[in-house]
């Protein structure tokens, strides 16, 4: 087991409820499942303790407490949340609170302006950030590194970014967990920020999901027991 983070550790300290032990609670945590590693993520999600539920409809997000939005392609995942009505309702539940987590497509889909977006391309928005789509270079389909990754204890995360975006800018409301490096031999994406929170929104541009690292997610459910 990882040291406890700091999350971890405010869940101990927080009086139980009505009986209920907090930190153990197993929070129903939606899937996106309209398009990408929906699978990966359930599994991750189970291994920390919390219970996946698919997403594909405004009943299923009814259902939910928090979200995963996966890998996959921005774009159609955009389209598809507009033509199965779930692009308002996802707003409306982020605005409300919802935690939600995006890896990959799914940063794209929390930032409140993109760049290389489709100019019809719908995003949920909530991290007051500027996303760069693809920003990797078309031609690097996968780039990996170690993050350090400022509220997880322990080592770097070993990241794995595939077609990734990064995150071209931030306003004072975000906070920064993890960039690239600032060494030159990472090229443009050196120091570039790759990890963010705003509140109970979180968001990488890799994918934690693939590598059998838990503690992104890990963090994440924690940040939904203790927001609830
Ligand atoms: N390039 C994809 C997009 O723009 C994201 C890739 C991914 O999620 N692995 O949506």
């Amino acid at each position: 087991m990882n040291q406890p983070s700091p999350v971890d550790r405010a869940a101990v300290d927080r009086p139980r409820v009505a009986g209920r032990p907090h930190v153990d609670r197993a929070p129903v945590v939606g899937v996106l499942s309209l398009q990408g590693d929906v699978r990966e993520h359930e599994r991750v999600l189970r291994a920390c303790g919390a219970h996946p539920r698919r997403v594909r409809s405004v009943e299923d997000l009814a259902s939910v407490e928090a979200l995963v939005i996966p890998g996959g392609e921005s774009t159609t995942m955009s389209k598809l949340a507009v033509d199965v009505g779930l692009i308002e309702p996802l707003r409306k539940a982020r605005a409300s609170g919802m935690p939600m987590y995006g890896s990959c497509a799914g940063m794209i889909m929390l930032a409140d302006r993109l760049e290389g977006g489709r100019p019809d391309q719908q995003t949920i928005g909530g991290i007051d950030m500027t996303v760069r789509r693809n920003a990797f270079g078309r031609q690097v389909d996968s780039f990996e590194a170690d993050i350090g990754i400022t509220v997880l204890a322990g080592p770097p995360v070993h990241a794995v970014f595939i077609r990734a975006p990064w995150v071209e800018s931030v306003t004072d409301e975000v906070e920064v967990m993890g960039r690239v490096e600032g060494d030159p031999a990472f090229g443009r994406a050196a120091g570039r920020i790759v990890a963010v929170r705003q509140g109970s929104l979180v968001a990488t541009s890799f994918h934690p999901e693939l590598t059998g690292d838990h503690r992104v997610h890990e963090y994440f459910v924690n940040l939904v027991r203790t927001a609830s």
